[in-house]
């Protein structure tokens, strides 16, 4: 069975293997040493001033974030899923919360958030989804960011990049915080965070809040290449695995173009055979569809083409299905993967089976080589 969700991601195999290799204790200089070029690479890929790596899920990351930076009112993008938890957490952290609610398929904007902080002085931090996961959605974080900056540079910005970091290029310059997860981009089991911190946001951290989740001990102990409690060893010796692996890919740049073009191509596709890209900015993480049919595409996908994509969630469940697009992707899976589609559309009677979903996927992916030679 091809797994394509937007979460978990295949583990490919050396990055496995890497994880098989006999235990070894966090306290020694041979995991320090794996621990701080993790480390490094992460900073590099981030462009940030500090990094921290948790034992915790994606969510877990979104808490210390929310905990260690908003002491007051936190100012929460919620057009899905993850990012209506934002909201959730500020409420269970009894901190106060300010909601821009949208559809599932609608960006915020930068007006839009500026409007919330004019009416609302006691806002201290913002934080929003680069890529909100549930629909696809892009939000204009860049855009937005450096407007929260520019209006008040002690506002904390707080963005979830779980679903964009190793995905696509994020100019990180005026960002407080931005949060990644193992089990989407970076192809590794779940159980593994990262907050990637700005020299202001280590300020506004000062002591820190909580316990397991402080962030003041655990940048403290990173910094030594160490962590305040058990590291996730297995899962640090996978990331760097991981690095490496885009590294020899020929770096993080190439799979960022590789990516885009393969999720451009992948829409292209399926528009062709006449489906509907369901966000309004799709995010290059994924393709999402919305379509009367989505149910019965994805069992047919399932079990007769083994191909597991996703659905959708709350009032999208059996209205969408989302194609994962993160990671490093075998071509001809991707191709096989629209292939399918068409052929589940002929299966329901939808229209004839005449093979424009590949050649589509191929013609755009390919584009750049298949023009005619000049003589
Ligand atoms: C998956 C996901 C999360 C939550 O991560 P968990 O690892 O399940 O806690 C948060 N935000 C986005 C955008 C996600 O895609």
């Amino acid at each position: 069975m091809l797994l394509f969700t937007p979460g978990p991601t295949p583990v490919p195999e050396n990055v496995r293997q890497a994880m098989a290799t006999v235990s070894i204790h966090h306290r020694t200089p041979e995991f320090e040493a794996i621990f701080r070029q993790t480390r490094e690479r992460l900073l590099a890929l981030l462009a940030t001033d500090e990094v921290v790596m948790l034992a915790a899920t994606g969510t877990g990351a979104m808490e210390a974030a929310v905990s260690n930076l908003c002491h007051h009112t936190l100012l929460n993008v919620n057009a899905g899923k993850f990012g209506e938890r934002f909201g959730k957490i500020a409420l269970a952290m009894g901190l106060e919360h300010v909601e821009l609610a949208y559809e599932w398929d609608t960006p915020t904007s930068v007006d839009d958030v500026m409007a919330a902080l004019h009416a609302n002085s006691n806002i201290d931090a913002v934080a929003i989804q680069i890529c909100e996961s549930a629909g696809g959605l892009r939000h204009p974080v860049e855009e937005i960011s450096a407007a929260v900056k520019a209006f008040n540079a002690d506002i904390m910005v707080i963005v979830d990049g779980i679903t964009a970091i190793g995905v696509e290029r994020v100019d990180t310059s005026h960002i407080d915080c931005v949060i990644a997860g193992s089990q989407k981009a970076f192809m590794l089991p779940p159980g593994l965070a990262i907050l990637g911190l700005s020299n202001t946001a280590v300020d506004t951290i000062g002591s820190g809040r909580g316990y397991y989740f402080n962030l003041a001990s655990e940048i403290q102990k990173q910094r030594q290449n160490t962590t305040a409690y058990t590291a996730a060893t297995t899962l640090v010796i996978g990331l760097l695995e991981v690095l490496e692996s885009i590294e020899r890919y020929g770096g993080i740049g190439k799979l960022y173009c590789d990516t885009a073009r393969r999720a451009k191509a992948v829409r292209f596709a399926l528009e062709a055979i006449g489906l509907h890209t369901y966000p309004k900015t799709p995010a290059k993480a994924m393709t999402t569809i919305d379509d009367t049919d989505a149910s019965s595409i994805r069992m047919l996908l399932k079990e007769e083409f083994g191909v597991n994509v996703a659905g959708g969630q709350d009032h999208l469940k059996g209205k969408i299905f989302r194609i994962n697009q993160m990671g490093l992707i075998e071509l001809n899976e991707m191709a096989w993967v629209v292939n399918s589609v068409e052929l589940s559309l002929a299966l329901l009677g939808r229209r004839p089976y005449d093979g424009t979903a590949s050649r589509t996927f191929n013609e755009e992916y390919f584009k750049h080589k298949l023009l005619p030679k000049e003589t």
